[in-house]
């Protein structure tokens, strides 16, 4: 039994789910896992490899810590690659590894290790479907496709000039469709909308909005 509450928050790509959940942990009191930070820290580790070795070689000898916050500090045996693990090619690349049933087994483990005493909220695509299916209170957030590709666009790309930056939100606006649909029709795992998610439409919604929004319900449910 748990003694606090797990929350998790699920969507696509741009939803708004790291900002909102990591200002709901703190509002809460409660720790934050970015599990989309994971995925990403095993994909630059095989980037990292010369010669690509056997997959479950490769994860037995990961070494991978992570501060979990706004960003995600992450190390890869001992040096910081926090950086590193935010680029476009790192997302696609995030999202291909993430569809192999050993990657998702050896990240699973680790998330629910790290939320198994709850006062936790986890953030990604499946942590309400398949990380832990019993969670307290489970979000699904989402908008529309162009709000989306804007705030990724921002978060990659701020301040260029304006033909690139109507060019590369193009590119991030196809990217972010590709990842969503990747990650909507793969096998294992797959980006559904969990079972008792509570679904919040973020489109027309600021980050304080989105996070009122979290903080009400989760008070109300745990009434
Ligand atoms: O959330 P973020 O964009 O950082 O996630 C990168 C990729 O990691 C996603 O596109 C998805 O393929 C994968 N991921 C996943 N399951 C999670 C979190 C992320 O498959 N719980």
């Amino acid at each position: 039994m748990r003694k606090r509450p797990v929350v998790t928050v699920d969507g696509p790509s741009g939803a708004g789910k790291s900002t909102a959940a990591k200002a709901l942990a703190s509002a809460l009191g409660y720790e934050y896992v970015d599990t989309g930070a994971m995925y990403r820290a095993v994909a630059y580790a095989y980037t990292r490899e010369k010669q690509k070795p056997d997959l479950d070689h490769f994860l037995r000898s990961l070494a991978l810590r992570f501060i979990f916050g706004k960003p995600t500090q992450v190390f890869l045996n001992g040096e910081e690659i926090t950086q590193n693990i935010r680029t476009p090619e790192i997302s696609m690349l995030a999202s291909a590894l993430s569809q192999d049933p050993r990657v998702r087994k050896y990240l699973t483990a680790m998330q629910r290790e790290l939320g198994k005493e709850g006062g936790i909220v986890l953030e990604g695509r499946d942590t309400g479907s398949v990380v832990f299916p019993d969670a307290e209170v489970k979000f699904y957030l989402d908008a529309d496709m162009e709000v989306r590709a804007h705030r990724r666009h921002l978060e990659l790309r701020a301040g260029e000039p304006d033909q690139a930056a109507t060019d590369a939100l193009e590119r991030v606006k196809r990217e972010i469709e590709k990842r969503d649909k990747d990650d909507s029709e793969r096998e294992i795992a797959p980006l559904i909308r969990p079972q008792g998610a509570h679904y919040v439409d973020t489109t027309h919604l600021d980050v304080e909005g989105v996070v009122r929004v979290l903080k009400q319900h989760v008070e109300q449910t745990s009434r």
